[in-house]
């Protein structure tokens, strides 16, 4: 049997610090992110019948919307916050954001591509699965050239 699915691709601009990285990383920094989340049918199949998503793996409005209303819109011009950090610095700029009212998202990992990617794919499991679909890969970018892959 042939098989399809559907992507959407996103994009934030979002700052982060990578404790204890030995490079560049470590030091305060922007991305423009870019992501791709693929969605495919339990079934294989195309929604049939008089559906009016007839013909469709699942609606890319429907696509779009749900992304952005559980990912992308909490992560654009925030600063990802791990609240783990071994940093000190990476503290003290969180505090002094969020006592300033910026935006700041906190997360409970080191932010790498990797772990968003890793990330992003359990949430959006769970989001999908009220349209029958399943969430077969999400790619995050950091670069043009570089990204991670999670499935
Ligand atoms: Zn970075």
């Amino acid at each position: 049997m042939d098989n399809i699915s559907v992507t959407k691709e996103f994009t934030w601009d979002m700052a982060h610090m990578l404790a204890h990285h030995e490079g560049m990383c470590q030091n305060l920094h922007g991305h423009t992110y870019k992501m791709q989340v693929e969605i495919v049918r339990f079934t294989g199949n195309l929604i049939k019948g008089s559906d009016p998503s007839k013909g469709m793996v699942l609606d890319f409005k429907d696509l779009k919307d749900i992304v952005n209303e559980r990912i992308v819109k909490e992560l654009d011009h925030a600063f990802m916050y791990w609240v783990n950090s071994p940093d000190k610095t990476e503290h003290e700029i969180a505090r002094i954001l969020i006592e300033s009212g910026k935006k700041v998202v906190k997360v409970d990992y080191r932010p790498t591509a990797e772990e968003m990617a890793l990330n992003f794919l359990r949430i959006l499991r769970d989001e999908f699965k009220k349209f029958d679909v399943d969430v077969k890969s999400v790619k995050v970018w950091e670069t043009p050239t570089s990204y991670a892959k999670a499935w």
